[in-house]
């Protein structure tokens, strides 16, 4: 056969796309991304073949062409954004999504996002209504707060509520509070981009009720406290109540506002946890305006969440940023959903991910590793060793700084094991898994692991263990 024979046999794009299995493809994806596979793959086809104008091998590309069409279309449309399996053992992991969001969240999610849904509206009256009234009389049911509402995160609250509140003048601050929340935002930077005059009080380990008083003069626009959420000043320290605070703003007729960090919602110790500062303590202590996290110890979608006095929460949904930082939708509906799981506190430690998982007893995590080790045992050659161990990890996403808490790790070991290229390969493909590294040991801390996920976990193992 001579080369333009060859050449001929090659088949036109429309005729490749009229193929069943394409049609397939196109149905899916749609026609363009099919028609540039197809071009690519005959263009390859093309430089074969005048490299190598045999009609056999011309022929063995042929047949695997729809296939390769197919795979590079599917290839280019995987999503970058991928469902991971947490094996670190870190329950709020901000690289990793921090919270993994409630079940029912979800589902309700999927309900209320088809089509249209009556985020801005009112529809007993039948006009505009206001996105936060979905979740406000829960938040204030909840915490005892008088009003509340939301902004895309944390950090943006932190800066509306120092901006609406502090309004320009001084806002008074601990210099044992100056925190740094992570990429780059401290507060002292916050309470400067609000345009307010930064006035700090005490020093790093110690700052009384008498520092604040001294400097209170009439351009003070707020007293500030932050939770100091992320680590821990140990030793020689003082710091104020903010039952004491509260009662000097009084006295001088100054706000109190508070930037609690992770919002915890129920007492940890009751779970043998340490206590952090809940919402409604804060609250009825009196404090005029607390922001909190949406999803560090909360456990839902990422989000800045207000509450407190009605004066100063009207004034904040009022204020120019908040319409630069306000919150869609999908986080106005999965808001309304957590906030109504917290209405049983037992439900709330049941259902949201976050508290379950950091309230799993220890016991019953040796158990889960047990389960999870007898599964790699079966599934992988006896060259592997499968050991169970105990660990300790830290709550993570700025939250119980210095908590260790106790957990179990699946350990892997093997003898030519490479554990770092091991743990490379682990995170390639369609279901990543991000483990633990420690000595000759790849760890599976199966805190932060779904049971439900160890199946299809164990096959990824057991495929990539040849590397
Ligand atoms: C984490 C944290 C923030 C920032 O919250 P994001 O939701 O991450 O924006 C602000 N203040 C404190 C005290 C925090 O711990």
């Amino acid at each position: 056969m001579s080369n333009n024979q060859l050449f001929r046999l090659i088949p036109k794009v429309d005729v490749v796309l009229e193929k069943e299995r394409i049609k397939e493809v196109v149905t899916v994806y749609g026609k363009e991304p099919v028609k540039e596979a197809i071009g690519y793959e005959l263009d390859k086809i093309r430089k074969y073949l005048s490299k190598d104008p045999s009609e056999d091998g011309l022929k063995e590309k042929l047949d695997v062409l729809e296939q390769n069409v197919i795979n590079l279309v599917t290839e280019k449309k995987k999503s970058n954004l991928k469902h991971v399996i947490n094996a670190t053992g870190v329950i709020l992991h901000t690289n990793l999504g921090r919270a993994p969001l409630p079940q029912k969240a979800l589902d309700d999610l999927m309900v209320k996002m088809q089509g249209y849904m009556n985020l801005e509206y009112d529809l007993k009256a039948g006009k505009r209504g206001e996105r936060y009234s979905h979740f406000e009389k829960l938040i204030c049911e909840i915490t005892g707060a008088e009003a509340a509402m939301a902004v895309n995160n944390n950090a943006a609250a932190a800066l509306l509520m120092v901006s609406a509140v502090g309004n320009g003048k001084e806002v008074v601050v601990s210099r044992g509070e100056q925190i740094e929340i992570g990429g780059k935002f401290r507060i002292p930077d916050i309470i400067d981009q609000s345009g307010c005059k930064r006035i700090e009080v005490g020093t790093t380990n110690k700052t009384r009720l008498s520092d604040y008083e001294e400097v209170i003069t009439e351009d003070c626009g707020a007293l500030l406290k932050v939770h100091t959420s992320n680590y821990k000043v140990l030793g020689f320290t003082e710091s104020v109540e903010r039952e004491d605070l509260v009662q000097l703003g009084k006295k001088h007729g100054v706000p109190v506002i508070e930037d609690l960090g992770s919002g915890v919602l129920i007492d940890l110790s009751r779970y043998g946890l340490r206590k952090e500062p809940t919402v409604q303590e804060s609250i009825k202590a009196g404090v005029d305006v607390v922001c909190f996290s949406g999803d560090k110890l909360f456990g839902g979608p990422q989000a800045g969440i207000l509450a407190g006095k009605k004066e100063w929460i009207e004034l904040c949904k009022k204020h120019p940023l908040t319409r630069a930082m306000r919150i869609d939708k999908c986080t106005a509906a999965m808001l309304e959903t957590v906030f109504s799981m917290y209405e049983d506190e037992a439900y709330a430690v049941k259902n949201i991910p976050v508290l379950n998982i950091m309230t799993t007893p220890l016991e019953t995590l040796k158990e889960k590793a047990n389960r999870f080790a007898a599964m790699l045992k079966e599934a992988l050659d006896e060259r592997v060793k499968v050991d169970i161990l105990l660990c300790e990890n830290p709550v993570g996403g700025g939250s119980l700084p210095g908590e260790m808490l106790p957990s179990y790790a699946v350990t892997l070991q093997g003898e030519n094991l490479q554990v770092d290229a091991f743990a490379d390969a682990l995170r390639e493909g369609e279901l990543p898994i991000v483990v633990r590294l420690w000595e000759n040991h790849i760890l599976f801390d199966v805190r932060t692991m779904y049971e439900k996920e160890f199946e299809a976990t164990v096959e990824v193992i057991k495929e990539k263990w040849n590397i």
